[in-house]
């Protein structure tokens, strides 16, 4: 029996790639991987964006910085959680740049000053509260201008809280913060835009972009049609099919009630597999050119779906059914299980076999 399979695009994701670059064309397009690529696999997507092009990679730590640089010897590579645990000489010996992200930070990178010479970048906080300098603290580094020539700032990074909501005020304050405090760096890479924000007016796209999930398919524009292609897909095998002769529950919990005559399948994938439980009743799975809704709970390494209005001939132990693919995108799956692509991407099939095409 065939197990849960995952199909990665990576020319699709380049595509994805060249669209995002088409829209911000007077800035530049930097790719975000962290967190293996939001589960797809960093290095196979990072050495296939390089070659078309991408010059800026951002992960999460130092660890990933680590084995991206194993990979990519020219492109800048932006470690977003700043130094952490780890010394800025340990930054200067991997070729990464941090993105300090605190005074503590300014003042261990500052006074290290013999490796740290080839530059750093700095994360203003502006309406995020997670991680940067309040722009009080950003202001007075800038005042200080022995401080600021040592540190010697190559990129100027804000986060946007609310971009894929495009009549959000929350863009526009952000965009005046940001304009602002970038002042009198004419050195400095300025960049504020995340995927959402390359769909924002171009005054958020600044110098460099950084672009996560609409890499890989995510719609970044939530209310409109997804200008992304579809990168993912995500099959497991069917394991039974049961025809129910009386009026049954299904699952756990008996949350879903079956009519007499009703066909079910069950397939291998569940929430151990990443599958939302979430999306117990509510998701649904494709199988040949239909849709199959689920039906009950999501258990483990199983879940049901209605196959009733499927012809019998359309459906048999052991064929595939489509997690995510053509008809079920991961925006539909996530919203079924209201949550966000971001996490189907991280968590659905990460264990699984998956083979890369394109
Ligand atoms: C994750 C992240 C991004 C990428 O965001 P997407 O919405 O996936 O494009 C950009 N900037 C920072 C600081 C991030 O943490």
């Amino acid at each position: 029996m065939r197990e849960i399979k995952r199909t990665i695009n990576l020319s699709f994701i380049e595509e994805n790639f060249r669209r995002l670059q088409k829209r911000a064309s007077t800035s530049e397009i930097g790719a975000v991987v962290k967190a293996d690529g939001y589960g797809l696999g960093m290095t196979s997507i990072a050495k296939r964006l390089a070659q078309a092009g991408c010059r800026h990679f951002f992960v999460a730590t130092f660890k990933e910085g680590l084995t991206l640089r194993s990979q990519l010897t020219e492109e800048t590579i932006f470690v977003l959680n700043g130094l952490s645990t780890n010394q800025p000489q340990n930054f200067h010996q991997a070729r990464l740049i941090p993105v300090l992200n605190s005074l503590d930070d300014i003042n261990a990178w500052s006074s290290a000053a013999e490796v740290t010479e080839h530059g750093c970048a700095i994360h203003v906080d502006t309406g995020m509260q997670r991680l940067g300098l309040t722009i009080a603290e950003f202001e007075a580094v800038k005042a200080n201008v022995g401080l600021l020539n040592s540190l010697n700032i190559k990129l100027l990074v804000s986060h946007l809280s609310c971009a894929e909501q495009p009549q959000s005020a929350m863009n526009q304050q952000q965009l005046a913060l940001f304009t602002s405090l970038s002042n009198g760096l004419p050195e400095t890479i300025k960049s504020l835009a995340n995927s959402s924000a390359v769909y924002l007016d171009p005054a958020f796209h600044f110098d460099l972009c950084r672009a996560g999930a609409a890499l890989y398919g995510v719609n970044p524009q939530p209310d409109q049609n997804n200008p992304m292609q579809a990168v993912l897909s995500v099959s497991a095998p069917i394991l039974q099919i049961r025809q129910l002769n009386q009026t049954c529950s299904v699952g756990y919990g008996a949350t879903a009630t079956m009519q007499p005559g009703s066909r079910l399948a069950t397939i291998a994938a569940g929430y151990a597999d990443g599958y939302p439980r979430q999306a117990s009743n509510l998701g649904q799975v494709q199988i040949g050119n239909w849709l199959a809704p689920v039906v009950g709970k999501v258990s483990m390494d199983l879940i049901s779906v209605d196959i009733s209005d499927l012809p019998a001939s359309a459906i048999a132990v052991g064929e595939m059914a489509n997690l995510i693919g053509p008809l079920v995108s991961i925006d539909e799956l996530a919203s079924a299980a209201n949550t966000i692509g971001y996490e189907i991407l991280t968590n659905l099939g990460r264990q699984a076999e998956t083979e890369y095409v394109g």
